[in-house]
This record gives C-alpha cells, structure tokens and sequence, in this order.
C-alpha cells in the first residue's frame, strides 16, 4: 500500500494487506514454529525457525514501519526485550546517556545488567543540546536515549536539537516513543536513529498483550540484523497469537490516541484549577515549560497520560488514589480504561520520582465521568484534611 497515506488510513486498514490464498482482510494467525526445507535445503520461503521469524510478524512489523516511517521493525516479547536489545548490541566500555527521569524498568536494568555488561552510563537532569553536550564523551558515547513525552512527569524533549548534538560526536539517537506513538510524534522526522516501542500500551490498547519493538532509520539497516540476531539469540520473541491480536489493536491507534489526548487535555485543565493540586504535568497546559516544543513537534494532541503533585504530599496524594471509582488504581496504561497510580510507591526506594505526585492514564470513558470522579476524590481528601480526620 501506499505509504504516503495518513496513518489513521494505515492503521484503520492494517496497510490494506488481503490473504493471498483466501481473500481474507483479517490476516491469519499461523503459529508453526518450523517451516519445511525443500529436498536441496535451499529453503524456498527463507524461513526455518519461530524463533528467528514468524509469518504472523510480517504485517503489524510493516505496518509499525511504515507508521514511524522508517527501514524496518521488529517485533519483541515486551517493551523490555526490545529495549535492552538496543544496549546488548553495545561492548563493555561502551557510554550511554540516559535521562534521569525515564522509565524505571530501564534504569534498573541498566543500574544492574547494564553495569555488569560493562556500559557505562551517565544520567542527565536536562535532555537538551547543552545537558547532553555536557555528558558526551567523545568517540565513547555510542547510544542517547530519550524518551518525550518522558515517564513519568511527561518532560518534553527537543529531538531535533538533540539529534544534531549525537550526530556531531557519532553517537546513535533512540527514542522511546511509547507515550506519544506515530499518531502524535514520529521521531524520524526530526532526525532520531531508533525507535522503541512498549506495544503493551497505546500500540495494543486493550492491556491484553505484553509486547514490544525496534524500529530503524533508514541508513540503519546493519542495526537491523544486529537486533535481529539479538532478537534469535537470546530468545525474547513475540508468540503469534500476541503479534496478530496486536494487529487487531492497532487498526483502532489512531482513534484511541486522539480521543485519549482530547480527554486528557480537560483533565489537566480541571486539575490546574484544584486548589489542593500544586502542579499538572501536561505538556497540553500552555503553561508547561516546553510547551511550545511539544506543539511543534506533536501532531493532533499532547498524548493520553498525565501526572500530578498533590499539596498535602504523598499521604493526600495516595489517599486520592484510593478514593476514585471510575479510575483504576493500577499500574501501566494505554489501555481503553483510565488508571490512577502513585508511581513513586511502585518503583525502587531510590526513585527520583515526587512521592506527592499521581500518574493518570487517560482512556476512552466519557471525560465528564472522569473529571466528575477525580472531583469527588480531591473534594473527599480535602474534607479530611480540613477537619482534620477521616470520615467514616
Ligand atoms: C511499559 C514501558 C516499557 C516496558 O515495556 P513492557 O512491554 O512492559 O516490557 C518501556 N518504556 C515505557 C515508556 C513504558 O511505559
């Protein structure tokens, strides 16, 4: 199909693919983990192993590619697989810059396998083009990672200024583009070399599938095999039945995205005006520190996911977390329900991040619901404090 086609097209289409055996629009699952050598062993197909390739990949692969516009994708059995590929493919010596805000599974992976792997790694406060000069070490600095909007206080990164930065020093740019997806933000545009996604969030959307995957510049087509060999050698690979049922999720992104980030951004709105919220982190408000960078480089909305810093602390802040009716007090998101959590409760006790702050997965219910249920959650909290005791 098409590439030039708007990826609302692409997803709702599934990039438009028929069986060619049957005419069917939905695409088979095929679970085979072994595929038939011919009598020479010159195999027709170029398949022989699950592990190395399934034909149910092929086409939530092409279809991711083409959505972030790149030269390849490869699916992985999480966000986490995929992610760590990206480092696994570095040799001990080798220098990384993270954020030090980021998604913690990362950071606690590189904190431990990462360092025993011999990276080494520095974290920076600022991801923009002076704080991440500052940090490179030339010629020994191989991979920065960013994410933007970043977990979990949505800071938003410019890629373009950073990208330059990277380029300059020889250094790869890799984006975690799980929060934002194709649909708000396409880090290729503006210069970055890798893409991650966890699919187990907006990519899948349903939260039923652990799922993730590399995509590629073009240019990059040597990093592709590399992770590919990752990918076969060390086993993470997606099952069939979850790669098709991503498919099927995706064909919604678009929608789900959207309709996630207009809901959002009323949510913010509706905090900012709480007297017992200190702070929202939205890169929506126009009052957020970058947010002029993030519309420029977001497209359609500022993404489903928010947090915010509660006055009476991590006490009240729990405690309104636990007061929602309509929001789940759960980890992870991206799905079509809304979730609450209280982030810094659920990462390692040297977490940097705010103990006051909550983390808001945006979903697809009727906004009014929403904000009507964080309204009575804030009201309660507030009654308690002010009397100064729990009601029964
Ligand atoms: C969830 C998440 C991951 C990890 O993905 P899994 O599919 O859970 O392994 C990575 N990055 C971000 C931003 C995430 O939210």
């Amino acid at each position: 199909m098409n590439k030039k086609l708007h990826p609302e097209t692409l997803a709702a289409t599934g990039l438009g693919w028929i069986d060619p055996e049957t005419d069917a629009m939905a695409a088979p699952l095929r679970p085979s983990t072994s595929f038939l050598r011919d009598p020479t062993d010159l195999d027709r197909t170029g398949r022989m192993f699950t592990r190395d390739d399934n034909p149910t990949f092929a086409q939530p692969e092409a279809l991711i590619n083409a959505l972030e516009g790149g030269a390849g994708c490869l699916l992985f059995a999480s966000g986490m697989a995929a992610i760590t590929s990206v480092f696994q493919r570095l040799a001990p010596g080798d220098h990384v810059i993270l954020p030090k805000l980021v998604y913690s599974g990362l950071r606690d992976w590189m904190n431990t396998h990462g360092l025993r792997w011999g990276l080494e790694v520095t974290y920076v406060d600022a991801c923009t083009a002076a704080g991440v000069g500052a940090a490179i070490q030339q010629g020994k600095t191989k991979v920065i990672w960013l994410e933007t909007p970043s977990n979990p206080t949505w800071a938003i990164t410019d890629i373009a200024e950073v990208s330059a930065v990277a380029h300059a020093a020889g250094a790869l740019v890799a984006i975690d583009n799980t929060v934002a997806t194709p649909i708000l933000t396409r880090p290729f545009e503006h210069g970055a070399d890798i893409i991650l996604h966890s699919c187990s969030k907006y990519m899948n959307g349903h939260g039923d599938l652990i799922g993730g995957a590399v995509v590629v510049a073009e240019g990059h087509e040597d990093v592709l095999v590399d992770i590919q060999n990752i990918r076969n050698e060390y086993g993470g690979v997606l099952g069939s039945f979850e790669a098709w049922l991503l498919l099927r999720g995706m064909r919604t992104l678009a929608v789900r995205v959207k309709t996630a980030s207009t809901s959002a951004l009323r949510i913010a709105q509706f905090l900012d005006g709480c007297d017992l919220v200190d702070q929202v982190l939205y890169a929506g408000l126009e009052t957020h520190p970058n947010h002029n960078v993030a519309a420029r480089q977001m497209q359609g909305g500022f993404g489903g996911m928010l947090s915010f810093r509660v006055k009476g602390g991590e006490d009240a802040a729990k405690l309104i977390a636990s007061e929602v009716q309509v929001f789940r007090q759960a980890i992870s998101f991206g799905s079509t329900e809304s979730v609450i959590e209280h982030r810094a409760g659920m990462e390692k006790p040297d977490s940097p991040t705010p103990r006051d702050m909550l983390r808001v997965s945006v979903g697809l219910e009727n906004t009014d619901d929403l904000i009507a249920d964080l309204r009575q959650a804030i009201d309660a909290v507030q009654r308690e404090i002010s009397t100064g005791h729990r009601n029964a």
